[in-house]
């Protein structure tokens, strides 16, 4: 794997390897890696793309800045699993190669509806700056295909609607299933700050989604959305949002709607860990 730190020098190999026909898969992360970030690359592998992976603690994303702050680093263990999953190129900008002439002279994009609702709305400028790193990183890696997780389902959207905004439509975003552990907890570099007993209660979160798509055809949204609220809050999670939606869009239900694809998507804190899934409702009747 070949690491590079500056925009200039990892251009220069991208756009040699692209002479020789190779194509540019790329997954943007912020680092501290799990099994979640490597299925992304594997992913990418098995589409023969030449898999380029970025580590950068955006922090324009971060609203709140103690989770900045607490965001686990772990760069030479991100560096040794990326080798071991066949990743051929890390890009590792510090904040200036990213934004050179600071953050507030970037670009920033409009997401209408999507910013409003859910993390926009409990995360106010976290898709700005979402926005403001994507676009940052595309320009200068110009892949073919992008590679995202369900895991951050509103997130999938946004960059979407990105790519429409910058008219960036050759690429292809690849939207990939959500890893988890055993017991159903979705991984996230997160979850490393969760205290024994906080982990050992953590898939709760994944059991209201699971409940939620079971109880589709035999219960009211809003009982099984107040049974999920009371589940949560008696393992001592302080839920911040149950919504149910349209899965193309996001528009939020109030219940259940037959011929609608829906996604159920949670977000909830424990001490000060927030941690975010969802669910695609799968018709089970
Ligand atoms: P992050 O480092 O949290 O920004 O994540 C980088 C990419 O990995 C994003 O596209 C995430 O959606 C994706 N990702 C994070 N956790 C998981 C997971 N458990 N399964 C699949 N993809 C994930």
């Amino acid at each position: 794997m070949v690491i590079f730190k500056k925009t200039e020098d990892i251009k220069q190999y991208i756009s040699l390897k692209n002479t020789t026909g190779s194509k540019t898969g790329f997954i943007p992360t912020l680092g501290a890696l799990h099994d979640g970030h490597l299925s992304l690359i594997e992913k990418a592998r098995q589409d023969g793309m030449l898999v380029v992976c970025s580590i950068f603690l955006n922090p324009t994303q971060f609203n709140d800045k103690k989770d900045l702050e607490k965001y686990p680093v772990s760069t030479d263990d991100d560096i040794a699993l990326l080798v071991k999953a066949g990743c051929d190129v890390l890009f590792l900008p510090s904040v200036d190669e990213i934004y050179p002439g600071g953050a507030d002279n970037m670009p920033t994009y409009d997401f209408g509806y999507l910013d409003t609702i859910l993390e926009g709305a409990n995360r106010p400028g976290h898709f700005k700056g979402v926005g403001q790193v994507v676009s940052r990183l595309l320009e200068i890696v110009e892949p073919d295909n992008l590679y995202m997780g369900q895991k951050d389902y509103q997130q999938c959207m946004v960059v979407r609607k990105l790519l429409e905004l910058t008219g960036r439509n050759n690429i292809n975003l690849l939207i990939c299933p959500t890893t988890r552990e055993a017991d159903g907890l979705a991984m996230s570099s997160r979850n490393r700050r969760l205290t024994e007993p906080q982990r050992a209660i953590a898939a709760v979160i994944y059991q209201c989604l699971v409940s939620i798509e079971s109880k589709q055809n035999n219960a009211e949204l809003s009982v099984v959305k107040k049974e999920c609220e009371d589940l949560l809050a008696a393992k001592g999670f302080v839920p911040e949002y149950i919504a149910l939606a349209d899965a193309r869009n996001l528009t939020l239900l109030d219940s259940y709607e037959q011929d609608t694809p829906m996604v159920a998507l949670i977000a909830a804190k424990i001490g000060e860990i927030r941690l975010i899934d969802n669910l695609l409702l799968t018709d089970s009747r």
